[in-house]
């Protein structure tokens, strides 16, 4: 049976299928660059990433494109105040989303495109050029351009909106007059002086592109004309994605994706993480106070994408607690099945499907890791009846290793939990500036995990508690 997924436009939850039998192409919105991508942001890309690997798990090939928003108003700005150019003020914080992708185990897209790339920004010019001639989009006495809304009439169907009663949604710019209607949005942004060097040559003059037709010109350029998922945070749904539609079906004359799917955001304290709102953490600021990618990624990824999500330490506390059991129950798997010859039947009670059925239900994670929890405290039992086979462990090792292409949790290879490990550095650490209470408290925390730290001649060395 096909995955069932959540469909914004329709506001339903449909049967997946995409257009070519077998392949998926997928679109995501990436960062942009004028800062480090934080945790909020992250939300979207582990969505996605087990959207990705769910759809792999099924057999699908997915071809995913995610793009790097390298020129808008903030990195315009970056780049003026340091006093830089705009590759150079945006190239470290492209190295630095890498790996953070990495720390967090997300799956690398086939495609990175950045919208200052010429190939993409010629595309851009294309399309606006083909949609003055369809009189979907006109010029304003400063040379921007702007798509007229009015003249497609889909416009507000993704966010529900009807376009009388479209009001402009808060940032109203200084150009506004040069519109026709309050919605339409600028293709087209002519240079001004707070652009600086920033800027391309084109039909209208010099200027650049508007973030939204950027994301159009580089889906339509690496993916084609249709599209069978796209996705974002569901800041995105309006107005970027309702402007990607217009944009693209005015172009192509074609649908342009099938199915749009968006994760509610990130909160603290009820309210968005943001930057604009201060109340954001970075991976690599938690990776500084000794969380793990691993840890983020679990807190991350275990509450479904359309459920709102609470940022706090105490998350962050259970998915160490919980990937502490997942690996003592990994551990204890691998220890019988060493040795063992083909693996064998599992007992009945131990039924692995639900897994994957329970994200076939528009990524229903919180039931797949229930079905999960289920499965380790049930086989431990066997376990210690001594009903398990080493056969059998070999089955559950399998199994494990196939759900985890999907939850990409597994324990670093050498056996000691990374979070234990970096506890354990700390330790040293503090030892070696002589941090006595810290590190007796250091070495509390660990015991709490299951594991001991013992200081022999040789250095720490850590044992299961
Ligand atoms: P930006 O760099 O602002 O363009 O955002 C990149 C991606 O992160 C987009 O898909 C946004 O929708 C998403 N995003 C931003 N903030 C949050 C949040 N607090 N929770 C979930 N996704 C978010
Ligand atoms: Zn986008």
């Amino acid at each position: 049976m096909s995955p069932r997924f959540f469909n914004t436009l329709t506001r339903e939850v449909e049967e997946f299928e995409p257009l070519e039998h077998g392949k998926v192409r997928m679109y995501t919105c990436g960062p942009t660059v004028y800062d480090h991508a934080h945790i909020g942001n992250f939300r979207a890309y582990v969505f996605e990433d087990l959207l990705q690997r769910h759809l792999e798990f099924r057999g699908y090939e997915v071809e995913r494109v995610m793009n790097l928003t390298d020129v808008d108003d903030k990195t315009i700005r970056g780049c003026r105040a340091a006093g830089v150019s705009l590759a150079l003020f945006t190239q470290p914080f492209k190295q630095a989303f890498f790996e953070d992708l990495d720390a967090l185990r997300l799956r690398p897209a086939n495609h990175y495109p950045e919208a200052t790339d010429p190939v993409h920004i010629a595309r851009m010019i294309e399309m606006i050029k083909g949609l003055l001639a369809g009189e979907n989009a006109y010029r304003a006495d400063d040379g921007s351009v702007y798509f007229r809304i009015g003249s497609f009439a889909a416009y507000g169907r993704l966010a529900h909106y009807n376009l009388d009663e479209l009001r402009p949604s808060g940032r109203v710019d200084s150009d506004e007059y040069e519109k026709e209607q309050i919605g339409d949005f600028a293709l087209w942004k002519a240079w001004s002086e707070t652009d600086g060097e920033v800027g391309w040559e084109s039909p209208w003059g010099r200027g650049r592109p508007g973030w939204h037709i950027e994301c159009s010109a580089m889906a339509l350029g690496l993916l084609g004309p249709q599209i069978d998922i796209h996705c974002g945070g569901e800041d995105n749904i309006f107005p970027h994605h309702e402007a990607e539609i217009a944009q693209c079906e005015c172009v192509t004359g074609k649908p342009f994706v099938r199915h749009w799917m968006h994760c509610k955001h990130l909160l603290v304290d009820g309210k968005k993480m943001a930057k604009s709102e201060g109340n954001f953490f970075t991976v690599r600021d938690l990776q500084a106070k000794g969380w793990t990618g691993r840890e983020v990624r679990y807190a991350l990824l275990a509450v479904k994408y359309r459920e709102p999500l609470n940022f706090t330490f105490e998350g962050l506390e259970a998915a160490r607690k919980a990937l502490i059991r997942i690996d003592e129950w990994w551990r204890r798997i691998a220890d019988l099945a060493a040795g063992a010859g083909a693996a064998e039947p599992l007992p009945v009670e131990l039924f692995p499907e639900k897994f994957g059925e329970a994200l076939d239900d528009d990524l229903n994670i919180s039931a797949a890791l229930a079905g999960l929890f289920d499965l380790i405290r049930d086989s431990n039992r066997l376990f210690d009846r001594g009903e398990i086979t080493p056969g059998q462990a070999r089955a559950l090792q399998a199994w494990r290793d196939r759900i985890d292409s999907v939850l990409a949790l597994a324990p670093d290879s050498d056996g000691i939990p990374a979070e234990i490990q970096a506890l354990a550095d700390r330790r040293i650490a503090a030892r070696r500036e002589k941090d006595w209470k810290l590190s007796d408290s250091l070495r509390d925390e660990i015991l709490s995990l299951g594991w001991q730290v013992k200081d022999t001649k040789d250095g720490q060395k850590l044992a299961r508690g």
